[in-house]
């Protein structure tokens, strides 16, 4: 079975906005894929019923084995065991330090300390921010404060890495910067990536799949794929 599957999804908003139009795909485990798509073409819409913030209309959505269309409310918390989820945005406690942002996101889980202080250290040498674990957001850089939001979206050890615009607030460095540890992410801990991006730089260096999104509908999917959006879309 396929670690993602999507087949004949339909999402219109209630305002009768259509935003998905038939789409179907299959994502395996450990693959590295960007969703590229002009602005309004329904790129956050996918990745939002990924992790279930909305609800197809029609379809169906696997996620590791989970009937993601049919889950109840009271049993998301189940599917988003399998997920992080990493914004543009970082959404970061400014009060609270590194170390902190990445191990409030471990104490729902009933851990013992010493559990938590090994898996949440793990999380931020992971992204290269060692040095950094007693600094607050406002002293890093944006890419810094990416990354920190990086390590809190992977301190679960989940089997997917959802990512929306990543580096949408980050200048060309600070974006390679933030893509070198999402890559590294991918390759030594087999997480499959699932990314959003505008960024033609990044898709066009690290050719991966690309899933191209059109008017709600897939137009594209290429296996070391380049960005082709046509933006008058
Ligand atoms: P993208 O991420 O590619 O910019 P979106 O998935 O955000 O595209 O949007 C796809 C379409 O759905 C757009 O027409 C957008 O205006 C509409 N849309 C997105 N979110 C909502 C919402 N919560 N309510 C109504 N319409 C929405």
């Amino acid at each position: 079975m396929q670690l993602i599957e999507l087949k004949s999804v339909y999402k219109r908003y209630s305002n009768g906005v259509p935003a998905l139009n038939d789409v179907s795909l299959t994502i395996s485990k450990g693959e590295f894929v960007f969703v590229i798509g002009a602005s309004g073409s329904g790129k956050s819409t996918l990745i939002k019923l990924l992790y279930r913030q909305e609800k197809p209309t029609s379809g169906e959505i696997f996620v590791g084995g989970i009937n993601v269309a049919k889950l109840r409310n009271g049993k998301v918390y189940k599917l988003r065991r399998k997920l992080g989820v990493v914004f543009q945005d970082y959404k970061l406690l400014p009060k609270k330090t590194v170390y902190e942002n990445v191990a409030f996101a471990l104490e729902v889980y009933g851990l013992k300390t010493s559990e938590v202080r090994r898996r949440t250290l793990k999380a931020i040498e992971q992204v290269g921010l060692k040095d950094k674990v007693r600094s607050y957001p406002s002293e890093l850089s944006g890419g810094e404060q990416q990354r920190v939001s990086i390590a809190r979206a992977i301190v679960n050890d989940p089997k997917i890495l959802i990512c929306d615009e990543p580096t949408g607030n980050l200048d060309p460095d600070m974006s390679m910067e933030v893509m070198g540890v999402i890559e590294s992410i991918n390759k030594d801990l087999g997480t499959t990536i699932i990314m959003a991006t505008h960024d033609k730089d990044i898709v066009n260096k690290m050719k991966k799949r690309v899933i191209y999104i059109k008017k709600g509908m897939v137009a594209g999917d290429n296996m070391k794929g380049r960005y082709k959006v046509d933006e008058s879309d």
